[in-house]
């Protein structure tokens, strides 16, 4: 519509007749008055043609400068639409990648075109075989007034157009394209988009590179923006300390910045605070800060110092110190530095120094001695006392192989005690060594490997404690014990042997006596009488005694295999064997639920007799009671013989266990002293232990036990 009423006025500008003289002149006289008036209409529509151009160059010229960004190619054209008198068109660019842009397109185009994925930007690759694309590529108009058949589904109906390529030095850098005129397009259409793009070409291409420069300049402005916000960000959050600071004035300096962790490091209250000092206060001697400061001048930088610097609340710390010397636009010098508090890291390193020390005083001074040695095997360190023990200076030691500290004997296991320690096992092993002076002294060596910190094998280190004569005096005991064995052995032999040939001549003398004393008795003195009595006790007691000694000689000597034993049986029979004890003195023998076990049936009645007639014997005001239970345990069996009697004063409570050891006289109680004896031989050869608890006047609790995984061995 604008351009109807714009090119009417301007048409109505260009059609006085002083121009169509002008134009007459120009071009020769006429031939006749209709050529002459044909040639005048012809020139005054050529006129009107190029004052038509002029106006359409006018208005986009005006458009390129007047507006902005894509407005620019929307307004430019409806220009071209409203002068080609086109219902639809396109007016685009190529970007720096070649595809076509079309930065707006009319309404009504955008709107009624339904092509799926419309879009503003078509990338080469999407161009296919239409007009325009056939345009571009081969850089010249084409124009038809058929309907084009190539349109996409959804896209409206072009029924004739002109694609025209916008070329500029002979590329091609954008694209008309007209649409649907109501009429057919005519040469003259084409001429003038032709003219409009060529007009147009310079404009447009000084229009995309100052575009394309922008979009860089702003690219790299927005690169440097997140530089620098990158570089804020890590100047504040760093826990580094980082500061910028001038040389002077005077050697004290001023701060120029500083991130937060100095403020925190330096334990300031706020940035401020800290910027207000000059440098050279935070060194704890501030006169050192002149030395650094010339110094960076010198040398133009300074790595890693550690000095001592003082925080605001007076705390003396340790730092790394980093500086830099700079120089800026203007000539002047400063300086970046970086600062590490590493006062934990000094104080660990003491530490570490410290305990070093202590353990070096340790093992220098240690009662045993202490090898160290590398993964062949050979000692990198020997304390004193290893030394001392071989009789080796720590040189003749160190760095020399073992061979001639140990035999053959002593290499094999040393060769199979590294390899278990390459395999990250260590224990302790004896190992006999030869002395300097060509002794042999036996060794307990606790062996440890050393692993890095990657978990590689390193080397081992080894305790050395001397034990040769830990080694002799177990030697000694072994032989001690095993005499012991035997002579126990022999006197067990001898005391059946005795035992057993005395019982014959003494039951002879028994048997002569007690003849004498049933003939002579009243018959000779009174003394004589007396003196037979004697006689006869001595003889039976000689007898019971001897009897006693060949039963506890017999434990071991004549002992029958284990067997399954039930103990309830075994404590019916002692029942009836002890009887009459039982009725005599009213005693209660109480006991259920005891169990089967595998032992000598004789010995096991012979072991509870004893116990129980202990406790019916040893009673006191009131009737005796005796409580036989048993106990399974892990691996035993835990039998209890508990008495109300006399108790036992426990200061005895290992003698009554040993042969014809009494504690009362045979007139209080009678007995030989062997029960006990007998009852500890009997528990011991089933491989378990006697023991008893008591309290005089409160009753006694004998314990054994009988093992329960091993019930077959005999132990005799
Ligand atoms: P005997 O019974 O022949 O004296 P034992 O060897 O059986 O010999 O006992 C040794 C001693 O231990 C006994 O003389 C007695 O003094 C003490 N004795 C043993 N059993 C008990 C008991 N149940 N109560 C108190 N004393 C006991």
């Amino acid at each position: 519509m604008v351009l109807t009423e714009k090119k009417g006025e301007k048409v109505d500008l260009i059609g006085p007749k002083n121009d169509r003289k002008e134009v007459d002149h120009r071009n020769g006289p006429p031939q006749s008055v209709t050529d002459a008036e044909k040639e005048l209409k012809l020139m005054i529509e050529k006129l009107k043609t190029s004052s038509f151009e002029l106006i359409i160059r006018n208005r986009i010229a005006e458009i390129f400068l007047t507006k902005i960004e894509d407005e620019i190619y929307s307004e430019v054209l409806k220009v071209i639409l409203e002068s080609l008198k086109s219902e639809y068109g396109v007016f685009g660019y190529l970007d720096e990648n070649g595809a076509l842009v079309v930065p707006t397109m009319i309404r009504h185009i955008w709107d009624n075109c339904e092509v799926p994925d419309k879009d503003i930007i078509f990338p080469r690759e999407t161009w296919g075989d239409s007009a325009w694309s056939t345009a571009i590529r081969e850089k010249r108009t084409i124009y038809s007034n058929e309907p084009a058949t190539l349109t996409l589904e959804g896209h409206f109906q072009i029924t004739r157009h002109i694609s025209l390529p916008i070329l500029y030095h002979n590329e091609v850098i954008g694209l008309f394209q007209v649409a649907n005129k109501e009429t057919d397009y005519t040469p003259e259409d084409v001429a003038l988009l032709e003219t409009i793009g060529k007009n147009i070409a310079p404009v447009l291409n000084a229009r995309l590179h100052r575009d394309r420069a922008e979009s860089e300049r702003i690219k790299v402005m927005e690169e440097l923006a997140k530089a620098h916000t990158r570089y804020q960000e890590h100047f504040n959050t760093v826990s580094i300390g980082l500061l910028r600071s001038t040389p002077g004035p005077g050697p004290e300096g001023t701060f120029i910045d500083v991130n937060p962790t100095m403020v925190k490091l330096f334990e300031a209250d706020s940035r401020e605070q800290l910027m207000a000092l000059h440098p050279s206060e935070l060194y704890l001697d501030a006169s050192q800060r002149k030395i650094v400061s010339e110094a960076i001048i010198s040398k133009g930088f300074i790595q890693g110092a550690e000095l001592k610097f003082k925080t605001l609340k007076g705390k003396t710390i340790w730092c790394r110190f980093s500086v830099v010397k700079k120089i800026d636009a203007d000539g002047l010098v400063y300086f970046d530095a970086t600062i590490e508090d590493v006062t934990e890291s000094k104080r660990l390193v003491e530490q570490l120094q410290k305990s070093e020390e202590l353990f070096r005083m340790l093992v220098e001074t240690m009662n045993d001695g202490l090898a160290i040695t590398d993964t062949a095997g050979i000692m990198t360190y020997a304390n004193p006392r290893l030394c001392g023990l071989l009789g080796y200076s720590r040189e003749e030691l160190i760095g020399k192989p073992w061979r001639g500290l140990f035999n053959e004997e002593a290499l094999r296991i040393l060769a199979e005690q590294t390899a278990k320690r390459k395999k990250g096992e260590g224990e302790s092993y004896e190992i006999p060594w030869r002395t300097k002076d060509g002794r042999t002294i036996y060794t307990l060596i606790s062996g440890k490997p050393i692993h890095d910190s990657l978990g590689n094998f390193m080397g081992s280190f080894g305790v050395i404690s001397d034990i040769t004569e830990r080694k002799r005096a177990v030697e000694t005991l072994r032989r001690t014990m095993e005499e012991l064995a035997q002579s126990n052995k022999d006197l067990e032999q001898f005391a059946y042997v005795a035992s057993h040939d005395l019982q014959e001549p003494l039951r002879m003398v028994a048997s002569y006596v007690q003849l004498i004393e049933k003939r002579y008795k009243g018959k000779l003195d009174k003394d004589a009488d007396e003196f037979i009595a004697y006689a006869v006790e001595g003889a039976t007691r000689m007898q019971k005694l001897i009897n006693d000694l060949l039963a506890y000689s017999r434990v071991r000597t004549r002992g029958k295999p284990f067997e399954p034993v039930d103990i309830n049986k075994v404590m019916e029979q002692i029942m009836s064997y002890l009887s009459s004890n039982i009725q005599e003195t009213g005693a209660k023998i109480l006991w259920n639920g005891l169990p089967t076990i595998a032992a000598d049936e004789t010995q096991m009645v012979q072991l509870l007799q004893n116990l129980v007639g202990n406790g019916i014997k040893f009673h006191g005001k009131d009737p005796p009671e005796v409580r036989i239970s048993a106990v399974r345990e892990e691996k035993e069996w835990r039998f209890y013989v508990k008495d109300n009697g006399i108790g036992i004063d426990m200061q005895y409570k290992d003698r009554i266990f040993v042969v014809f050891q009494r504690l009362h006289g045979r007139e209080e109680y009678p007995g030989t002293g062997i029960g006990l004896a007998i009852c500890k031989s009997i528990v011991e050869r089933h491989g378990g232990r006697i023991v008893v608890e008591s309290e005089l006047g409160k009753g006694s609790t004998f314990t054994f036990t009988i093992p329960i995984k091993e019930p077959m061995i005999d132990r005799a």
